[in-house]
């Protein structure tokens, strides 16, 4: 490893709040690789700050009815709390917008141009004529040619997700005026990326086999077949770093080439801020860094070519600079088995989830750090994370280090006891730190965060075997000294998991030090295998680290999340296509076995302890009977008096929560998840055969 690193997390874009996917996808590997690094004694600079530049901002502040500054000036805010709350330890968190940023990436810009390296070309681009401005692709509505979705943006259709470039649209209209968009000649500067080609082969390809797969793999897809092409560095928008050159009113760069230029800046904004202007330079410039500097750039997966491909492009044109070593980048983190969506809401927000989880942070973060999407996407549940907070965190690790304090303060008066009768056994146990610190450092280091966190996990079940294994509780009356010996090494181990974890759980790690009334030891202490805590030292007050989550808990934000979801997708008058594909062909006969009558419900109650089950008295024409069915969640037992019905009247019967269901009430499930009666007619008696 380097001495120095600068470690970069991508620069979150300042139009809305930050989710879990943001924080598995870059931040929270990024923060946990810098707690490590720090606890090492490693010289590490952890750099990020807002994106506030591009279409989608200035989109957003028409939403919203707000100037674009005042957009990123409330999301800078609320997405910098947000990661404070969540412990990410950035040294510096800064914003593009700010005026040394302007003048860093306009000066990148001034150079390339002085130096010819840009190629200028005129090119059509839309043009509204009222508003006599030309038009981003977002700016430009019409209806999809696939789904015939009547506000589809000239990038993308929400409705279908197709994606569109503005000719597709049928009758397309300016979102600015509603006028009619005109082609109108435009110049911009190129970024010939052809001519790096070479340089970037030989640098990804050829030099950085390290990578992971998935960012090597997408690299190569786009550097082999058709090669890289020219790429505009400047947009028409009034929103932006202004063009730095002559007969460039109007334009301003693209947000990809400001963007990770936002990095220096930054690094830039902490050397001032700690009074030695000149010290960003040992930190990116190829000549202070003298080798001695490694960047690690952290972001998600959709970000891939711009950080391995084009940012280095920027940086070898430039010539001055480092390029990136390593670009851990991970892959997406889905939300129930769909797609996160910031426009459905389909989402955990940080902001929300701590009003929900007060004090808690270490929780969420110990749950992504362990499903994180390292190699391929991944799947957060509520149900998964009850379980993780229950069976893992609060089962092994609380529940060791709350046994070893809870006997110690019960056995020696909350002091640290001697090591009057050591056996073997503890021997082994003490060993066994110093092989998870090396495990879960090479872990670490090779940017495999879930397997870090188990390997120290499991030191905790080892802690909790050994106390199972040797029930000092027994052994008290008998041989108290032995005991002394067993919780002595068990406080050690304890001490020890306070470090292994921190990078992971920093504020349970906090909470567990003062407990045990140590000082902060670092990673090299366990590595090198120094004694932790000592004989006759007091414990402070036993504190729980974690709580039990409950089911209610867990099904409130489950719907929650549906409901939020569902209201928004009115609004917007989405409907998502989730229509099944077929299921396999059966026979008439298999068809004919079954037995749907026309029915009305009579009666209807909750189920007792039972969030999704009611329990209705149906007429079937043939008789009265209980059915139990799982439409609770959609539907108040009122409401549904009276209502016809199809009912499925020979499926056996079976118990739901120790109730008899004799049949099933056939729904129909909404695009939103919702079920829906499929509803017979009050023109036809109960008892009628469906065919
Ligand atoms: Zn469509």
């Amino acid at each position: 490893m380097n001495k120095r690193n600068t470690v970069t997390a991508a620069l979150p874009y300042a139009n809305g709040p930050v989710h879990i996917g943001h924080l598995a996808g870059a931040y929270l590997p990024a923060d946990i690789y810098v707690r490590y690094l720090r606890s090492l004694g490693k010289e590490v600079l952890f750099i990020c700050g807002t994106d506030e530049h591009g279409v989608a901002i200035t989109l957003k502040a028409r939403k919203e009815g707000l100037t674009s500054q005042q957009v990123v000036d409330k999301y800078h805010l609320q997405i910098r709390e947000s990661f404070q709350q969540f412990g990410i330890s950035f040294d510096v968190f800064s914003r593009t917008t700010h005026d040394l940023h302007h003048q860093t990436a306009a000066g990148f810009f001034r150079k390339f141009y002085d130096e010819g390296k840009f190629i200028e070309k005129e090119t059509d681009q839309y043009f509204d004529p009222e508003a006599g401005q030309f038009l981003a692709d977002r700016y430009i509505i019409g209806t999809c040619p696939k789904c015939d979705f009547d506000k589809a943006y000239g990038d993308q259709c929400e409705s279908c997700g197709t994606s569109l470039s503005p000719s597709d649209l049928k009758s397309p209209r300016s979102a600015l005026s509603g006028a009619t968009p005109i082609l109108k000649p435009t110049k911009h500067w190129f970024l010939p990326l052809d001519q790096y080609q070479k340089a970037l082969e030989h640098y990804v390809l050829d030099n950085h086999q390290d990578w992971k797969p998935n960012v090597y793999g997408q690299c190569k897809s786009w550097l082999i077949g058709d090669g890289l092409q020219p790429r505009s560095m400047t947009r028409d928008l009034d929103w932006g770093v202004k063009v730095p050159v002559e007969g460039a009113d109007g334009k301003v760069l693209y947000v990809w080439f400001d963007a990770p230029l936002g990095y220096i800046t930054a690094t830039k904004e902490w050397a001032i801020q700690k009074g030695d202007p000149d010290a960003w330079k040992k930190y990116w410039l190829k000549e202070e860094a003298n080798g001695e500097t490694s960047l690690v750039c952290f972001i998600g997966k959709d970000n891939i070519v711009f950080h391995c491909l084009i940012f280095p492009a920027i940086l070898m044109g430039h010539g001055d600079y480092i390029l990136p070593d390593q670009v851990p980048a991970n892959e997406f983190l889905n939300l129930e088995g769909q797609k996160i969506s910031t426009s459905r809401d389909w989402a955990v927000w940080l902001h929300t989830y701590l009003e929900e989880f007060p004090g808690q942070a270490d929780v969420l973060r110990f749950v992504l750090a362990s499903t994180m999407p390292e190699t391929k996407d991944n799947d957060f549940t509520w149900k998964d994370f009850q379980a993780r907070n229950n069976n893992e965190l609060l089962a092994i690790y609380g529940n060791f280090v709350n046994r070893v304090l809870v006997l110690t303060e019960k056995y020696f008066h909350r002091q640290v006891p001697e090591n009057l009768k050591p056996e073997a056994q503890d021997d082994h146990l003490r060993q066994l730190i110093r092989v998870t610190a090396e495990n879960a450092g090479k872990s670490i280091e090779q940017y495999r965060f879930r397997e870090a966190l188990a390997t120290v996990m499991d030191l905790a079940r080892a802690g909790n075997k050994y106390l199972a294994d040797l029930e000092p509780w027994k052994l008290w009356k008998s041989d108290p000294d032995r005991v002394a010996s067993i919780l002595l090494t068990a406080l050690e181990v304890s001490s020890a998991l306070s470090v292994l974890f921190e990078p992971f759980l920093p504020e349970t790690s906090h909470k567990l030090n003062q407990m045990l009334g140590i000082a902060r030891f670092n990673w090299n202490d366990l590595l090198h295998a120094k004694t932790l805590v000592f004989p006759g030292h007091p414990l402070g007050e036993i504190a729980l680290m974690f709580q039990k989550i409950e089911d209610d808990t867990i099904q409130a934000q489950i719907r929650k999340l549906e409901a939020r979801s569902a209201e928004i997708q009115q609004e917007q008058g989405l409907t998502k296509s989730v229509v099944q594909p077929q299921k396999d062909l059966i026979d008439f006969e298999s068809f004919s076995k079954m037995d749907i009558r026309t029915a009305k419900i009579l009666e209807a109650i909750k189920v007792p302890k039972a969030d999704k089950l009611l329990q209705l008295k149906v007429d079937t024409g043939l008789d009265q009977r209980t059915i139990v069915s799982g439409i609770a969640e959609y539907f108040k037992p009122e409401e549904i008096i009276g209502q016809e019905v199809l009912v499925l009247v020979n499926l056996a019967p079976r118990k739901l929560k120790g109730i008899e269901s004799q049949g099933m009430i056939l729904m129909a499930e909404g695009p939103d998840g919702r079920l829906y009666f499929v509803k017979g007619s009050a023109e036809i008696p109960s008892g009628m055969s469906v065919r």
